[in-house]
C-alpha cells in the first residue's frame, strides 16, 4: 500500500542503528588499544634513553671518551632488541648500535632529536625503508651539569604492535558481521512484533470506514497501542448506536410524514421534487419517475413555485393559499413552506406542508352566506314593517279600515319576523356541539305523536279543507327527544299542508321494519322540481320565493329537519313530482 511501511521503516532504523555504532565502538576500541600499547613502549624506552644517559655522562667529556661510545654502544645492545643512536650537540651521530656512525648523515633535522637538543623529551613514529617497518623513536638530552651536550635515542620497531592490532581488527570485523547478521533477524522479528498490532488496528479501521460497524479489536499488548485499539472500539460502538439511533429517528419521521393527514413535499433548492409523501402523491397524483422533475412540471402551479423561490432565496419560511381544480372538484390549500438548513446555514431543501382547508373555507363561506341570507330575510318584514308604520305616522292612521289592514300587515310580518328568529335560534341550538351533547334522549312511542302533530295543525288544515289521515300499522319505540321528534313531524306536515292545494290529502304513516321505524309524510301538493330536490335541505333554500312567503315559510324548516334526524342516527329521503305529490320518508333506529 506505501512504499515505506512502518515495518521497513523500523527495520532500517533498527539497521541504521546497528551498523552505525557498532564500528564506531570498534574503531574507538582499536584506536585506544594501540594508543595504550604505543604508551605503554614509549614509557619503556624513555626508561633505557634514562639508563644509556647516565651510563653515557662519562664518555661524552672529551674527544677520546667520544670515540669509545660507539663501541659501548653497540656492545650495550646487543643484549636488547633496540636500536641506541647517541648524537652530540650539532646533530652528528657519535654511536649507533645497528649501524657505522660514519656512514650516517646530520640528524638534526629528526623531530625527537630537535625536541631533545632543546631539553625536552622527544618522540616519533616514521617508516624505515632501511627496515621495511614503522619504527619508534624516544630521544632525550644529554647533559654536562646545565649544558646540553647531545642526545640519547632509542627505537623500536612497531610490528609486535601493528600485528596484535591487525589481530584485534579482524578479530572485531568477524564480531561485527556476525552482530550485524543477528542483528538483521532481530529488527527483522522486533519490527514485526511492533507492528503486527498496528496493521490490525489499520485493518479494522479501513473495514470500519467501510461500513462494517461489527468489528472489533482485541489487541493485548499493554501499552498505548491497546489503549488505541480500545478507544477505536468505543467510537465504533458509539458510531453504531448513534447510526442507529439516527436510522429509528429516520424511520419514526417517515413513519409520521407517511401516515400524515397532509400533503409533504420536499423539493431542492432549485425548486425539483425530491421527497413526497403518500398523500401528497394521492391528492396530485405524483410517481416515482415524477421524482427529481420540476415542481412546475410536475404540479404546475407557479404561485407554489413563486413561493418555494422566494423561501430558498431569502430563507424565511412563508405561507401561502392555493385554490387548485383537481379531477374537477375545487380543493383550496394552506401551504407552509420553510427552508431546511444545515448547521452553517446552508439551504439544502425546501418543505412544503399542504393543509387542505377546502371543508374550512367552504364552511366560512357558507357562514357568510348563512349571515347575508339570514340578515336579508330579517330585512325583508322590517322593510315591510318600518314603511307600513310610516304610512300610518303619515296619516293613514285617521282612515280606520287602512289602519286595520295596515297593522294586520304589521302583526304578520312581525311574526314572521318572530319565526325566523324562532328556527334560527333552533338552528343555532342544533349547531351548537354542547346542546347535542346535552340532549336527552329516552324511549319514545311515535304513533301517539303522530295523533298530537295532526291536533296541533287541524286548524292549518281545515282551513284549506285539506284531509290529514294517519295510517299507523306498528307504535314503534325509538330513543328519541321527543319535544325535537315532534318538531320534525310539525315541520313536515306543515309543509304539506303549505304546499298542498285545498281539498288535497295528507297521510301520515308509521311502520317498523327489521330494526327501523319508518315514518312517512305523503301529500297530493304542489311538488318539487327535480333540479330542486337536492337543494331543498339547504337553509333559506325555497323553490319558489314568493310562495313560500306568502305561507309563511322561512326556508329554515326542512334544514332543522335534517338536522334532527341525522342527531338522532336516522336518514331522511324525499320523492316528489310536480303537481302530484310529494313524500318524505324518515327512517330511525329503534330502541
Ligand atoms: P319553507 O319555510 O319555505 O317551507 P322549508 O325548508 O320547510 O322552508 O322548505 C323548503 C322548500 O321546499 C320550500 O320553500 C318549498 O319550496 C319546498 N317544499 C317543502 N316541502 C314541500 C312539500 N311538501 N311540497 C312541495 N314543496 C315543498
Amino acid at each position: 500500500m506505501f512504499k515505506w511501511g512502518i515495518k521497513l521503516r523500523l527495520t532500517i532504523s533498527y539497521l541504521l542503528l546497528i551498523l552505525f555504532t557498532m564500528p564506531a565502538l570498534s574503531g574507538y576500541l582499536l584506536w585506544y588499544f594501540y594508543q595504550h600499547n604505543l604508551e605503554i613502549l614509549t614509557s619503556s624506552l624513555l626508561t633505557h634513553a634514562h639508563v644509556t644517559e647516565h651510563f653515557l655522562e662519562n664518555y661524552m667529556a672529551g674527544p677520546n671518551e667520544k670515540f669509545q661510545i660507539d663501541q659501548r654502544i653497540k656492545e650495550l645492545a646487543t643484549k636488547t632488541d633496540l636500536r641506541v643512536t647517541v648524537i652530540n650537540h650539532t646533530g652528528d651521530v657519535l654511536a649507533d648500535s645497528w649501524e657505522n656512525p660514519a656512514t650516517m648523515e646530520n640528524h638534526l633535522e629528526r623531530p625527537e632529536i630537535a625536541s631533545s637538543l632543546t631539553g625536552q623529551e622527544g618522540s616519533s613514529i616514521r617508516y624505515s625503508s632501511t627496515l621495511g617497518q614503522n619504527m619508534l623513536y624516544v630521544a632525550i638530552p644529554i647533559r654536562n651539569g646545565n649544558e646540553i651536550v647531545g642526545a640519547v635515542r632509542i627505537s623500536s620497531t612497531l610490528a609486535a604492535i601493528d600485528a596484535g592490532f591487525n589481530q584485534i581488527k579482524s578479530t572485531l570485523l568477524i564480531a561485527i558481521l556476525l552482530t550485524s547478521l543477528l542483528a538483521i533477524l532481530l529488527s527483522i522479528w522486533l519490527a514485526r512484533k511492533y507492528t503486527a498490532p498496528l496493521e490490525e488496528i489499520t485493518a479494522a479501521a479501513c473495514d470500519i470506514a467501510n461500513g462494517n460497524l461489527d468489528r472489533r479489536l482485541h489487541v493485548r499488548t499493554g501499552d498505548e497501542l491497546e489503549l488505541l485499539a480500545h478507544t477505536l472500539n468505543n467510537l465504533t460502538s458509539n458510531l453504531d448506536d448513534k447510526i442507529n439511533e439516527t436510522i429509528a429517528e429516520t424511520k419514526k419521521l417517515d413513519l409520521i410524514l407517511q401516515h400524515m393527514d397532509n400533503a409533504v413535499i420536499l423539493l431542492d433548492r432549485y425548486g425539483k421534487i425530491t421527497t413526497a409523501n403518500k398523500m401528497a402523491r394521492d391528492i396530485f397524483d405524483i410517481k416515482d419517475a415524477m421524482l427529481n422533475q420540476h415542481n412546475m412540471q410536475v404540479l404546475g402551479y407557479s404561485q407554489l413555485d413563486r413561493g418555494v423561490q422566494q423561501t430558498a432565496k431569502q430563507g424565511k419560511s412563508m405561507l401561502i393559499y392555493l385554490k387548485t381544480n383537481i379531477h374537477s372538484s375545487i380543493r383550496v390549500f394552506q401551504i407552509f413552506i420553510a427552508p431546511i438548513t444545515t448547521t452553517e446555514n446552508e439551504i439544502t431543501s425546501i418543505l412544503s406542508v399542504f393543509h387542505d382547508i377546502t371543508a374550512l373555507q367552504d364552511m366560512h363561506d357558507r357562514q357568510s352566506d348563512f349571515v347575508a341570507n339570514a340578515s336579508h330575510e330579517l330585512a325583508t318584514p322590517l322593510t315591510t314593517i318600518k314603511g307600513f308604520a310610516e304610512t300610518l305616522l303619515d296619516g293613514a292612521l285617521e282612515d280606520s279600515k287602512l289602519s286595520f289592514k295596515f297593522l294586520t300587515i304589521i302583526h304578520t310580518e312581525a311574526e314572521r319576523m318572530q319565526r325566523l328568529v324562532n328556527e334560527l335560534l333552533q338552528l343555532a341550538k342544533l349547531n351548537s356541539h354542547e346542546y347535542r351533547q346535552q340532549v336527552k334522549l329516552k324511549a319514545t312511542h311515535v304513533t301517539p305523536l303522530l295523533y298530537t302533530v295532526k291536533d296541533d295543525l287541524r286548524t292549518n288544515a281545515e282551513e284549506k279543507k285539506i284531509t290529514v289521515d294517519i295510517q299507523a300499522d306498528a307504535d314503534p319505540i325509538v330513543m328519541a327527544n321527543p319535544d325535537w321528534l315532534k318538531q320534525i313531524l310539525i315541520n313536515l306536515l306543515d309543509n304539506s299542508i303549505k304546499y298542498t292545494p285545498p281539498l288535497g290529502k295528507v297521510l301520515l304513516t308509521c311502520l317498523q321494519e327489521d330494526h327501523e321505524a319508518i315514518l312517512i309524510v305523503e301529500d297530493t301538493g304542489i311538488g318539487i322540481p327535480a333540479t330542486d330536490v337536492p337543494l331543498i335541505f339547504d337553509r333559506f333554500y325555497r323553490v319558489d320565493r314568493a310562495r313560500s312567503r306568502n305561507a309563511g315559510g322561512t326556508g329554515l324548516g326542512l334544514a332543522i329537519v335534517k338536522f334532527i334526524v341525522e342527531m338522532h342516527g336516522g336518514k331522511i329521503e324525499v320523492k316528489s313530482s310536480v303537481n302530484i305529490g310529494t313524500t318524505f320518508t324518515i327512517r330511525l333506529p329503534l330502541a
